[in-house]
């Protein structure tokens, strides 16, 4: 078979012409890249073997070899896994389909200098090669395959690969790097030495490099000991091939913990936690969980995204994305889990459905939320933390409802005691410093932090000293329609129409608020007429202090501005919302109105104030143009 010539997806260009033309300052990745994906298909096939010992007699002992060789300027990477069929190796090695590389391939600008430091951040898996080697070979057989089948693929990263079907003596995969006349310290085993030591050591297969072993000559024959040594090479074994999480958590660095996380994770970055825990008894299980640094590329595709745990039974490993283990609000979290109450053989389906399993849940949905909780204490941290991740964390206390207080606890939120939109209060801190004699936990959602710190909902609230939390994002609302209480503490909406003041409600203010009303039935009247049926009620208001009005919706409706908009944006359409509408009769612009002996002129007063109360909830207007010309006609007014 001659070698047929197949261009790379038009992404694997891109990337490789990046890698090409950037100057890559941590070279030595590729080999943490190349020895990842030989341990992978040593772990693929071992899964395999469990069932069917077979595939692996003829070469039983997993392991992983460097070779470098000088003269040849070449550095092998050989592998006795799973191997590669001439079909996969033609996609896995031509096309780019894992997550993290896609979302590299987005984040890019076309600015080289931008994007190689971009290189830094996102693991480009196989092609890494590329960063030390001008021609890359790959020898492969599946362990499906027959010796005639076996594999030669090869590239010098130009855009086209070349692959044919070629024998292969030996089960795996052998990646041949020819190295760049650049890059030849990569050769050198001290380097080659270091650098496992510092990518590998984790690994459970061992690592061997082939490197020269000095041994004394033996004693010459008139007794005299020579120094002198012979040179010799052999395969030595590296890396201590000992599984992390089965070593005693007080003996692992964080390096080594670091280390782990970007072999299992496929991140660059370092992650910001990690709970390690052994629990015998009853379950007994071992749990290594992270938290990165950020968020994927695909934290909110429920469906097909990169989530879940490594599953490990028995320190074998069984399978990857094992969703089952924790809940969907902390699909970020990664890691693994090693237990030996399950079955080797378990199934993607039955392993959904085993006690064991809802045990291992909730077991691991505690350490994780127990490590976020620790994570807060440093506040630094939890606000990258919370940029990343705070959003989905607040689908927790509706998705698992057993947890409810504990996942609240971990929200922050910015608030009217602060000049900021930092997201820095919780509702700990918020009950803390409660005013005296109050029991509720006042909140406003809005469209943007500015449209919550200016909501003339918090007038009143702010004049009696009251704490109000400030919500902007979308999901806020959705949640706090979910959710009534934290710790006994009632949460109330800022523009409801009872704000459930209890005592803080003064006695002068409920006079001043049944006064209001005798007082001002002219005005509500007036106003009522004008309106019509566009409104549900008008009524005078105590909580408006600078603004002439307000529009509240009744507070047992869930629904707001935001959650309709949302409803309308996916296509539906919603029945017209009526709202009652609030007065400041203190307000110049009311008085303003009320002191119009025109009814013509009184009307367009009207439906002025009604419309801004509108627009200042809801952020925008059915028909503005109107408005705006009502507007411009008041104004101009003489
Ligand atoms: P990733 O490891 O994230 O999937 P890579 O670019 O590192 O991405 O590798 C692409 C694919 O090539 C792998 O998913 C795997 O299917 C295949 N592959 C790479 N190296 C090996 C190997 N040593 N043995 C078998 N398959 C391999
Ligand atoms: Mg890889």
């Amino acid at each position: 078979m001659t070698a047929t010539v197949h261009g790379f997806q038009t992404q694997v260009t891109k990337l490789l012409d990046l890698l090409a033309n950037s100057l890559y300052s941590n070279k030595e990745v590729f080999l943490r890249e190349l020895v990842s994906n030989a341990s992978d298909a040593i772990d693929k096939l071992h899964f395999m073997s469990l069932t069917n010992q077979d595939l692996i007699k003829d070469d039983p002992n997993f392991k992983i070899q460097i070779k470098a060789d000088k003269d040849a300027k070449t550095l092998t990477i050989t592998d006795n896994g799973i191997g590669m069929t001439l079909d996969e190796a033609n996609s896995h090695l031509g096309t780019i389909a894992e997550s993290g590389t896609e979302d590299f391939m987005k984040k890019l600008t076309g600015d080289a200098k931008k994007d190689s430091q971009l290189i830094g951040q996102f693991g480009v898996g196989f092609y890494s090669s590329f960063i030390v080697a001008d021609k890359v070979t790959v020898v492969s057989r599946s362990v499906n395959a027959k010796e005639s089948e076996g594999v030669r693929w090869e590239s010098d990263g130009n855009g086209t690969f070349s692959s044919e079907n070629v024998a292969v003596p030996f089960r795996g995969t052998q990646i041949i790097l020819h190295i760049k006349d650049s890059e030849t310290e990569f050769l050198d085993t001290w380097k080659l030495r270091d650098c496992i030591t510092k990518y590998s050591d984790h690994i459970s297969t061992p690592v061997e490099l082939y490197e020269e072993k000095y041994e004394p000559v033996a004693e010459t024959k008139d007794g005299e000991e020579k120094k002198e040594t012979e040179k010799k090479f052999e395969y030595t074994q590296v890396n201590n091939a000992k599984a992390i999480w089965t070593r005693a958590p007080k003996e692992i660095t964080d390096e080594e913990y670091n280390e782990f996380y970007k072999h299992i994770s496929r991140d660059y970055q370092e992650p910001l936690a990690h709970i390690h825990n052994k629990v015998e008894g009853d379950l007994e299980y071992t749990s290594l969980l992270y938290i990165p640094k950020q968020a994927p590329w695909d934290l909110y595709n429920r469906e097909g995204g990169e989530h879940g745990l490594k599953l490990y039974v028995q320190r074998v490993f069984i399978m990857d994305k094992a969703e089952s283990f924790l809940p969907n609000y902390l699909r970020f979290i990664k890691g693994l889990v090693d237990t030996n109450a399950l079955p080797l053989n378990i199934s993607r389906e039955l392993l959904q459905e085993t006690a064991v399993t809802r045990k291992l849940k909730k077991a691991l949905t505690k350490r994780a939320l127990g490590m976020i909780s620790t994570l807060a204490k440093d506040k630094e941290k939890y606000s990258l933390f919370y940029k990343q991740f705070g959003n989905v964390l607040k689908e927790g206390p509706v998705e698992d409802y057993d947890n409810k207080d504990a996942i609240l606890k971990l929200l922050r939120y910015a608030s009217t005691n602060a000049d900021s939109s930092a997201l820095d209060v919780s509702f700990e801190d918020y009950i803390a410093r409660m005013k005296e004699g109050q029991d509720k936990i006042y909140y406003i959602t809005a469209e943007s932090y500015e449209a919550a710190k200016n909501s003339p909902y918090l007038e009143d609230l702010k004049n009696k000293g009251i704490e109000v939390l400030l919500m902007w994002e979308r999901v806020d609302e959705w949640l706090m329609g979910n959710v009534s209480e934290f710790e006994g503490k009632e949460f109330v909406c800022a523009n409801s129409q009872d704000l459930k003041l209890g005592k803080l409600a003064d006695e002068e203010t409920k006079k001043k608020q049944e006064n209001a009303a005798t007082e001002n039935k002219e005005l509500v009247e007036r106003f009522k007429k004008a309106l019509g049926d566009q409104v549900k009620d008008v009524v005078v208001s105590t909580r408006l202090v600078e603004s002439p009005s307000c529009v509240i919706s009744d507070s047992s409706r869930m629904m707001t501005m935001q959650m309709r908009r949302l409803i309308e944006a996916s296509g539906q359409t919603m029945p017209d919302e009526k709202y009652t509408l609030e007065l400041n009769p203190e307000h110049k612009l009311v008085q303003k109105a009320f002191g119009q002996t025109d009814d013509a002129r009184f009307n367009q007063y009207a439906q002025l104030i009604y419309e801004q109360a509108l627009l200042a909830d809801q952020g925008a207007l059915k028909d503005p143009s109107t408005f705006v010309k009502a507007m411009n006609a008041l104004l101009t007014e003489d």
